[in-house]
């Protein structure tokens, strides 16, 4: 018989692929995993039909260059910022593969990495894989998840390598103003820090807020990778599809590592979608028909012993149900999906040192139907 050490003994499948099966052998309204129930738009699906005529090769390992020339193009429109198609952007499969080879990239085995819980699910693992210590920061729901620069400051060691950050944040939906970009300016200045900036949910912020990203900030941008997703952006999580920002010394070490984990993307996807990023409405409309479904959702626990936590972006909106029961939320998620028959994620499963707040993460990127429905279910409660 042969046996070997598993290399991640603590990590079990992920808790939304957990819920995602739960809801499906449940026969649950699934809110848990965060993909829309709806397709992608008719234009976006025909552009595929077009482009997979004719360009099913592998693409150049850096990505095909008109989707790179589109990429920077909508940052220079979209952000102000410009970017060198050639030099700073890079074609990834997924907004994974961008946090997996940026940290891969940079960490050294006994390197720290910063990271602020509630964190995604993958970068603790991700970091620990390249040898790195992750060391991990607890946001507040009380104080609106809002990260405190200076214990920030207070956690940088000489070992610090990378600080991970994530703006509108999964699972919270908070978001930063520009006034966190200049304090988190003043805490990496003058230091050899690099920073992996996830920010996927880039074109879903409410309210007529904008999106602070890491390019806005000179300080900022010159130690940053930036993580995104075609997936959150065109309805279509199951391309795969995303890319990374960086400054050139950056992007050249980042595709060393990318062209050993993937090499090129899906080819006929990457011309799809260079043709439909010069749209600036395909991604400009975004946040206001997520902002109606979270005010839609909402609105069902208005008048309900459910307690609303803000959702300023993403599209995900917490609930504490404190007033409703004492069970863990691990153990809430469970029952709810298998009694109540709506799916959510425990929140407590993104910290490392998990609070007792009793709070669960419901994705409204779902028709209003199933909103509705979920909506009344739990309200009820
Ligand atoms: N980061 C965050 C915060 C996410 O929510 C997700 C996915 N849902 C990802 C990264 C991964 O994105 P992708 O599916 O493009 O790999
Ligand atoms: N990011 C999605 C979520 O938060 C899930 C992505 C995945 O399942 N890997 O629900």
């Amino acid at each position: 018989m042969i046996t070997f050490p598993s290399k991640q003994p603590f990590v079990a499948t992920t808790i939304f692929t957990k819920m995602s099966q739960m809801a499906s052998d449940e026969g649950a309204l699934n809110l848990a995993q965060g993909f829309p129930s709806f397709d992608c738009s008719d234009a976006l699906q025909d552009l595929v039909k077009f482009y997979s005529k004719g360009h099913n090769q592998y693409s150049p390992m850096a990505g095909v260059p008109g989707l790179k020339i589109s990429i920077a193009a909508k940052t220079e429109s979209f952000y102000g910022v410009s970017l060198d198609a050639h030099t700073e952007v890079t074609v990834v499969s997924g907004a994974t593969e961008a946090i997996f080879a940026s940290i891969h990239c940079c960490v050294f085995p006994g390197d720290e990495v910063i990271m602020f819980d509630p964190s995604y699910d993958a970068y603790d693992p991700i970091v620990r894989l390249a040898g790195g210590i992750p060391i991990h920061i607890s946001l507040k729901a009380s104080n609106g998840y809002k990260i405190d620069w200076d214990e920030l400051a207070r956690h940088i060691t000489p070992k610090t390598k990378a600080i991970m950050v994530n703006s509108p944040h999964n699972p919270t939906g908070s978001i930063w103003d520009p006034s966190d970009l200049d304090a988190f300016a003043n805490v990496v200045k003058g230091t050899q820090i690099l920073i992996v900036s996830d920010e996927v949910y880039e074109h879903i912020v409410f309210d007529g807020a904008s999106h602070a990203s890491v390019l806005l900030h000179p300080e900022l941008r010159k130690r940053s990778f930036v993580c995104g997703s075609f997936g959150k952006t065109f309805h279509v999580t199951g391309w795969k599809m995303g890319y990374c920002l960086a400054p050139p010394f950056l992007t050249a070490e980042f595709r060393k590592l990318h062209q050993w984990v993937t090499f090129s993307s899906a080819t006929p996807l990457q011309y799809a979608l260079a043709e439909y990023l010069k749209d600036p409405n395909n991604y400009l409309s975004l946040s206001s028909f997520y902002q109606k479904k979270r005010d839609l959702f909402a609105s069902f626990f208005v008048n309900s012993r459910w307690k609303i936590l803000p959702s300023h972006g993403s599209f995900f909106q917490c609930l504490d149900y404190s007033a409703i029961t004492d069970e863990k939320d691990v153990d809430l998620a469970d029952r709810y999906t298998k009694e109540l028959k709506v799916a959510s994620i425990p929140v407590s499963v993104f910290y490392e040192t998990p609070p007792e707040d009793k709070i669960l993460r419901f994705c409204f990127a779902k028709d209003d139907a199933m909103l509705e429905e979920a909506g009344r279910k739990l309200a009820a409660l």
